[in-house]
């Protein structure tokens, strides 16, 4: 086994029976030399387009309108002349208009509530749900889960790919799943206890919310079975990571995924912690500048476009996930050779102009994970006073002369002056699922 990765998850003891673990899901794809791996996306992506421009009127015309057609694409670079595809396209197209395949051939539908007007909708293939799970399975695997584990999924299941997506990955890998969704806190703290669960899969703020649970009902986590927490489907800080490894005894591990590309695991992180490994034999990922549309240098940061190279129902060409990340190529410390996409801590969406400064919620939950006396449980309630902008940080603390403190820290390290309102402790909402940080009482349109 490999001796690094016994290291990391040294902390408690291991099931001998477990021994000997594998570490690769699938060596052979995820130490791919780079020269093979671009070969293989040369050669899916010409596929891809190729099924897009046949099946999905808006590709085939924003190609025509290009002057582009699929046999045009010779080189990975070429890439660049071809069109995004946006959020706002799946809804214009809803509820199948962009699929590539027949709704009959479909073997399951997925839908995100927006948060104005229609929801977005993917749909898979038998095929798609099958890459999926060996995807998913992957990307645990990548994280330290190992077949035979026990994988208490608190991730929602139903319409939000969240649950299904880790379910199914978990099944693939060979482990025991609970299927537990979000909600019904207590009973999830007492079956992580009674069933021995070495894995957590959840958002980060309903672990979080688990955590306090559990430390009210005097159920020490910390000294059980749990090891490994998979955390995504919101942005969350490095702040946040070192109260849940404290409060649950684990190590925390990044997942990033969304449903128009295929839900979780379309990157994870390795033990060795440093980005997560997206995975480029099933995707293509670009860093452009969002103003200009133009990809920014080799290492520079700017929006993630994701390509897909292996969906049937719905094939994404360049899709703008609004998220910014930078890309680091070349060999990590875990033999991997996949590019590592650095932690998305926010999605150019959740950003907040307040006066002039741009504010993300993640860099407030920094602030406040590391104060004394402050519970890591926030809301930020924006309003419009007069033609300004009002921050208020709804925060805990049994002490009422916090506020002074946590307005301070903020106005230090963000550059922001906010409102502080001190709510007893219980009394900031908490999470079932994915979490709500932002009350924008702004008018809309304005
Ligand atoms: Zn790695």
């Amino acid at each position: 086994m490999n001796a690094m990765l016994q290291s990391r998850f040294a902390t408690k003891v291991h099931h001998p029976a477990r021994a000997p673990r594998r570490f690769f899901f699938d060596r052979e794809a995820e130490t791919m030399p780079r020269a093979a791996l671009e070969k293989l996306q040369l050669r899916r992506l010409r596929a891809t387009l190729k099924e897009a421009y046949e099946k999905v009127p808006l590709h085939r015309r924003r190609m025509q309108e290009a002057g582009l057609e699929p046999r045009d694409l010779r080189s990975l670079e070429d890439l660049q002349k071809l069109h995004f595809t946006l959020k706002s396209d799946l809804r214009d197209h809803y509820p199948f208009g962009l699929f590539a395949r027949p709704r009959t051939s479909l073997a399951r539908l997925h839908a995100s509530s927006g948060t104005t007007g229609k929801p977005t909708v993917v749909g898979y293939t038998r095929q798609d749900i099958a890459t999926w799970a060996s995807l998913m399975a992957r990307s645990l695997a990548c994280a330290g889960v190992r077949a035979g584990d026990v994988v208490h999924n608190a991730y929602g299941y139903g319409l939000f790919t969240g649950g299904l997506g880790a379910h199914y990955g978990a099944e693939r890998l060979g482990a025991t799943v609970v299927p537990m969704s979000g909600g019904a806190t207590e009973r999830q703290v007492l079956l992580i206890r009674d069933f021995a669960a070495r894995v957590l899969c959840a958002t980060p703020s309903y672990a979080l919310n688990i955590a306090e649970l559990a430390e009210r009902e005097g159920v020490d986590l910390r000294a059980g079975s749990l090891e490994i927490g998979i955390f995504g489907a919101e942005p969350w800080s490095e702040a946040m990571r070192r109260e849940l490894e404290a409060r649950l005894g684990i190590k925390a591990i990044d997942i990033y995924g969304l449903s128009e590309i295929m839900g979780p695991g379309v990157a994870v992180e390795c033990e060795a912690q440093d980005g997560l490994h997206g995975w480029e034999d099933h995707f293509l990922f670009e860093i452009i500048d969002p103003d200009t549309g133009r990809a920014v240098p080799e290492g520079k940061s700017g929006e993630l476009v994701i390509t897909t190279l292996t969906k049937q129902a719905l094939p994404m060409i360049r899709y703008r996930t609004r998220d910014i990340t930078r890309l680091a190529r070349g060999r990590c410390a875990c033999g991997r050779t996949h590019a590592r996409l650095q932690r998305i801590t926010g999605r150019n969406d959740d950003m907040l102009i307040i006066r002039g400064v741009n504010v993300y919620p993640s860099q407030i939950e920094a602030v406040l994970v590391g104060l004394p006396g402050i519970a890591p449980h926030y809301q930020l309630v924006v309003e419009r006073r007069g033609s300004l902008d009002e921050l208020t940080i709804e925060v805990e603390s049994s002490d009422p002369g916090a506020a002074q403190h946590v307005r301070h820290h903020v106005k230090s390290m963000i550059g922001v002056t906010a409102a502080i309102k001190v709510m007893k402790p219980g009394e900031v909402p908490r999470s079932q699922g994915k979490a709500v940080r932002v009350r924008d009482l702004r008018p809309k349109g304005v």
